[in-house]
C-alpha cells in the first residue's frame, strides 16, 4: 500500500482534458476533410488540363483546316501550273526539232510527240480553267501555230524532195548534153580539118572555103555552148543549195545571162540537123534553170521561203509558249499569295494554341504549386510530420510530447487518437511506476525542488515517517531533513539549498549515510540517495532510503574476519620467511657438499690414479739415481764432462717429473667456480697423461682425432673440472677394455651447429671406446650417484654424477651417444667459444 501525498495525475490533465474535449467537438457534422480537399484539388488541375487540351485541339483543328483548305484548293493549281510549264516548256524544245525535221518520218515522229503534249496541255487547260482566266484561248492559238508549222514543214520537205528530183534531172541532161556536144564538136574538128587540108593543098573550092567557114561557126558555137550549157548546169546545181533569196538573186542573174548566151549559141545551129537534139537538151535545161514552176532556183526560193515562215511560226511559238508561261507565273504568283495567307493563318492559330496552351500550362502548375505547397506541405506534410514525430517522441517515452491538435480533418482525428493514446499511455506508466515503486525493495520517496516529501512508497515510509503526526497517511507534509538525524538533516538541507541557489537543470546528486526518524519513534541507519529528474517540466527528486542494519552489522562482522584472518595470514607468512630462510641456507650447504663431492671424487680418482703415477715417477727415479751412480764414478776418475752430461740428463727428467706433479697439483687444486674459453686440446692431452702407463701396460690404443687443425676448439669451461670429466669418462673406458680382445678408445672432437633451442656453435667430444657395452637398463641410470657396477673398492658411483652435474653447470650436455657390444659412446657437448 503507497502513501500518496499528492495526486500526480492532475499536472497535464487539464490540457488533456482540453484537447480531447475539442477532439471530441469534430466528431459531428459533416466536415470539408482531406479527401474532399485533394479531390477537389486534382479535379480543379484535371479542368484545367482539360481546358488546356481543349484548347490545343482547337488551334489544332483551325490549323489543320486552314491546311486542308490550302491542299485543297490551291496545291493541285501549283501542281497543274507546274506541269503546264513543263509541258510548254517542252513544246519549246521540241517545235524548233519539228522545224528543222529532215524527213517526214522524222516530222510524223515529233509532230505525234507535240500532239501528244498539246492535247495533255489542253487537259491541263481544262482542269485548271475555272482557275487562270485567258489559258484557253493562248493554248488554242499554240495548237494553231503548231498546225501551220506542221504544214510548213511538210511544204518544206515536199519542195526539197522536188528540188532533189530536179537536180536529179539535171545530172542526167549534164550527161545528155556532153554526149551530144561532144560527137558535135568532134566532127566539127573533123570537118575543119578537112577543109582545112583542102585549102592548105590549094585545091580548095569556093564551095569548100565557105564550108570551111560554115564549119568554123558551127564548131565555135559548139564550143560556146558547151561551155555555157556547162556553166548553166553549176549554176542551176549551185541555186539549189544557196541559203539566202539575195544569194538565189545573185546566182539568178549569172544563170539568165548563160541562157541568153545559149540560146543566142542555139540559134547558130538552128538551120543544122545534128544540132537539133542538142537544141532540145539545152531547151531542156533552160527549162530547169528558168522554168517558174520545175526550176530550180524556182523550187529552191520556194524552199527558203517556206523555211522563214518556219521560222517566223517559231517565233510565234515561243512567243505563244511565253504568254502561257506568263499566265502560269501569275497564278503561281496568285497560289503563292493565298500559300503565304494560308501560311500566316496557320502560324497564327499555331501561336495562339501555343499561348493558351502555355497560359494553361502555366495555371495547371500554378495551381499544382499552390496546392502542393500551401496544402499539402504547409498543412499536410507539417502537421503530419509533427504528427510523426510526436507519436515518435511518444513511443520513445517521452510522454509530455506535443500534439499539433488543430484543423478539421483526418490528420485532426488523428492527433486526436494519439492524445488518447497518449493519456492512456501516462495512465499504465503511472499505474506501473506505482507498482514498481510499492513493490519495490527499496524505500523510495519524491520530493519537491524544497525537499518537501510529496510522496513515500511503504518501505520509505517504514523508514523514516514521512508524515507529520503519524504513518497512516493522514498527517500534513514533512521535509525530508526533518525525517533525519542532526547531521543527516544538515546535510540535506544543504543539499536542496544549493539545488534553488543553482542554475536550473543542473542540479546535483547526494549520497549518504544518516539516520532515519521511524514511525514507532525509534531509529535506524539508512543510506539517503537523492538524485533530481523532471516530472511534467517540474523539478523533483527521487530519494532512496535503503536501511542499513543489516549491511553495517554484516560489515563489522566482515571486519573482524578481517582482523582475525589478516592475524592468522601475518603468523603464517613469518613462518614461510623463516622457511624460506631454512631454504637457502639449505642450499648453500648443499652447493658446498656438492663442491666437497665434486673435489672428493676428483681426489678419488686422483687416489686411482696414484699407483699409475706413481709408476710413471718411479721410471724416472730409477734413471737419475743410475745417472746420479755413474756420475759420481766420473768424477771419482776425473772424467768430469761425461759426469757433467749425466747431470745434464739428471736435470731434464727433474724437469720431466716436476711436469708430471705439477699437472697432478693443478688437478688436485679447487676448481675456479668462473667458466671462461678453454682450449680443448691441452685439457683432452692432460687427461691423457695422467693414463700414460695405464694405456701402455694395457696395451689401450689410442686415436686422437680432433677437427680444425689450423683453428684451436675452444669451449666455455673451467678447465680442471673439464679435465676432471675427460679423466673420468677416460677411467671408464679404460675400465670397460680391460677385458675386451680389441682394446681402442677413440676420442674425437668437432665444431657443430647447436641443436633445438640453441644459438649459435657448439663443440661435440665423443668418448668411443671398444668395450662390452654398458650394463645398466635403463641406461640413463649409470648418471645417479652411487650407480656401479663394479666390485667394492674399485668404483664409487660417484664419477658420471658429478661430470654430469658440472657439465650442466658448463652450459653444456653429457649423455650416452651409443651403448652396445660393440662398445660405448659418450657424447660431450659444450658452447663453442672463439
Ligand atoms: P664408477 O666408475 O665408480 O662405477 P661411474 O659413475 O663413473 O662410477 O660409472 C657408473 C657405472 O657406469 C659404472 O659402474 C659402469 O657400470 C658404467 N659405465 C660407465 N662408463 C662405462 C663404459 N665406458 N662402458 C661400460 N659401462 C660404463
Amino acid at each position: 500500500m503507497s502513501t500518496l501525498v499528492q495526486p500526480s495525475l492532475p499536472d497535464g490533465g487539464q490540457e488533456g482534458n482540453g484537447q480531447e474535449g475539442s477532439a471530441r467537438g469534430r466528431r459531428g457534422p459533416r466536415r470539408f476533410g482531406i479527401r474532399a480537399r485533394l479531390f477537389l484539388a486534382f479535379v480543379a488541375v484535371a479542368v484545367l488540363s482539360v481546358a488546356a487540351c481543349a484548347l490545343g485541339w482547337l488551334s489544332y483543328d483551325r490549323l489543320g483546316g486552314t491546311l486542308d483548305e490550302f491542299a485543297e484548293s490551291h496545291l493541285p493549281a501549283l501542281g497543274l501550273a507546274a506541269k503546264l510549264a513543263e509541258e510548254g516548256g517542252a513544246i519549246i524544245a521540241t517545235a524548233p526539232i519539228l522545224a528543222g525535221s529532215r524527213t517526214e518520218d522524222e516530222m510524223d515522229a515529233i509532230r505525234d510527240t507535240l500532239g501528244r503534249r498539246l492535247s495533255a496541255l489542253r487537259t491541263l487547260t481544262d482542269a485548271i480553267e475555272g482557275g487562270v482566266p485567258g489559258l484557253r484561248p493562248v493554248v488554242d492559238a499554240l495548237g494553231r501555230n503548231l498546225a501551220e508549222l506542221d504544214g510548213t514543214v511538210r511544204q518544206r520537205l515536199t519542195l526539197a524532195r522536188r528540188n532533189q528530183e530536179a537536180i536529179e534531172r539535171l545530172r542526167w541532161l549534164h550527161a545528155d548534153f556532153l554526149d551530144e556536144i561532144e560527137p558535135l564538136v568532134a566532127d566539127a574538128r573533123f570537118n575543119i580539118q578537112s577543109a582545112l587540108y583542102s585549102v592548105e593543098s590549094g585545091k580548095a573550092s569556093a564551095e569548100q572555103v565557105r564550108i570551111l567557114r560554115e564549119e568554123n561557126r558551127r564548131s565555135e558555137a559548139v564550143l560556146q555552148i558547151g561551155a555555157n550549157g556547162n556553166l548553166a548546169v553549176g549554176l542551176i546545181a549551185r541555186a539549189a543549195m544557196l541559203a539566202t533569196p539575195e544569194m538565189l538573186d545573185d546566182n539568178a542573174g549569172f544563170l539568165d545571162e548563160t541562157a541568153d548566151r545559149l540560146q543566142r549559141d542555139l540559134l547558130a545551129l538552128s538551120n543544122w540537123p545534128d544540132g537539133v537534139s542538142l537544141g532540145q537538151v539545152v531547151a531542156q535545161l533552160l527549162g530547169l534553170a528558168r522554168g517558174a514552176e520545175g526550176g530550180v532556183p524556182a523550187l529552191r526560193r520556194e524552199e527558203l521561203e517556206t523555211a522563214a515562215r518556219g521560222q517566223v511560226l517559231l517565233a510565234e511559238n515561243r512567243d505563244i509558249v511565253a504568254r502561257l508561261n506568263g499566265l502560269i507565273a501569275r497564278q503561281v504568283q496568285a497560289v503563292e499569295h493565298d500559300s503565304r495567307a494560308a501560311a500566316a493563318r496557320s502560324a497564327q492559330a499555331v501561336a495562339f494554341g501555343r499561348t493558351a496552351l502555355l497560359a494553361s500550362a502555366v495555371v495547371s502548375l500554378l495551381v499544382a504549386v499552390l496546392v502542393a505547397w500551401l496544402y499539402v506541405n504547409r498543412n499536410l506534410i507539417s502537421r503530419l510530420t509533427r504528427l510523426g514525430d510526436a507519436a515518435r517522441a511518444i513511443a520513445a517515452g517521452d510522454l509530455k510530447a506535443d500534439i499539433p491538435l488543430g484543423g478539421r480533418d483526418e490528420l485532426s482525428d488523428m492527433a486526436a487518437a494519439l492524445l488518447v493514446f497518449r493519456d492512456t499511455a501516462i495512465a499504465v506508466e503511472e499505474a506501473n511506476a506505482q507498482a514498481i515503486i510499492d513493490n519495490a525493495q527499496a524505500g523510495l520517496a519524491i520530493t519537491d525542488a524544497q525537499g518537501m516529501i510529496e510522496f513515500v512508497n511503504p518501505l520509505a515510509a517504514a523508514l523514516i515517517a514521512p508524515l507529520d503526526g503519524g504513518g497512516d497517511g493522514k498527517g500534513a507534509a514533512a521535509r525530508l531533513a526533518d525525517r533525519l538525524d542532526a547531521d543527516g538533516a544538515r546535510r540535506v538541507e544543504a543539499f536542496f539549498a544549493q539545488v534553488s541557489a543553482g542554475a536550473e537543470g543542473i542540479a546535483p546528486t547526494l549520497s549518504i549515510l544518516a539516520t532515519g526518524r521511524r514511525p514507532d519513534g525509534g531509529t535506524v541507519p539508512v543510506q539517503v540517495g537523492v538524485r533530481p529528474f523532471r516530472r511534467r517540466r517540474q523539478q523533483r527528486f527521487i530519494v532512496t532510503l535503503t536501511d542499513m542494519t543489516e549491511r553495517l552489522e554484516a560489515q563489522h562482522l566482515l571486519e573482524r574476519t578481517v582482523r582475525e584472518r589478516t592475524t592468522d595470514l601475518q603468523a603464517t607468512n613469518d613462518r614461510l620467511e623463516r622457511a624460506i630462510a631454512e631454504h637457502q641456507r639449505t642450499e648453500r650447504e648443499l652447493r658446498e657438499a656438492q663442491a666437497e663431492l665434486v673435489q672428493a671424487g676428483k681426489l678419488a680418482a686422483l687416489g686411482q690414479l696414484a699407483a699409475g703415477v706413481g709408476h710413471e715417477l718411479n721410471q724416472p727415479l730409477a734413471a737419475i739415481r743410475s745417472y746420479a751412480h755413474n756420475g759420481r764414478k766420473l768424477i771419482g776418475l776425473g772424467r768430469v764432462e761425461e759426469a757433467g752430461a749425466n747431470l745434464g740428463k739428471i736435470a731434464d727428467l727433474t724437469a720431466r717429473m716436476a711436469n708430471i706433479t705439477n699437472h697432478l697439483k693443478r688437478f688436485a687444486r679447487r676448481p675456479d667456480a668462473r667458466l671462461g674459453a678453454v682450449e680443448l686440446e691441452p685439457v683432452i692431452q692432460g687427461a691423457l697423461s695422467l693414463f700414460g702407463n695405464r694405456l701402455r701396460e694395457e696395451e689401450v690404443a689410442v686415436d686422437l682425432q680432433l677437427a680444425e687443425a689450423g683453428a684451436p676448439l675452444r669451449v666455455r669451461a673451467e678447465e680442471v673440472r673439464l679435465e676432471q670429466v675427460l679423466v673420468n669418462l677416460l677411467s671408464n673406458a679404460l675400465d670397460a677394455v680391460a677385458g675386451a680382445p680389441v682394446r681402442r678408445i677413440l676420442i674425437r672432437a668437432e665444431a657443430v651447429e647447436k641443436g633445438e633451442g640453441g644459438e649459435g656453435e657448439a663443440v661435440r667430444i665423443e668418448v668411443r671406446d671398444s668395450g662390452p657395452g654398458i650394463a645398466a637398463d635403463p641406461v640413463e641410470q649409470i648418471f645417479d650417484p652411487f650407480f656401479t657396477t663394479k666390485p667394492v673398492g674399485l668404483g664409487l658411483g660417484l664419477g658420471l654424477s658429478i661430470s654430469y652435474n658440472i657439465v650442466r653447470d658448463f652450459g653444456g650436455v653429457l649423455s650416452v651417444a651409443e651403448s652396445g657390444p660393440g662398445g660405448t659412446a659418450f657424447a660431450l657437448t659444450l658452447t663453442r667459444l672463439p
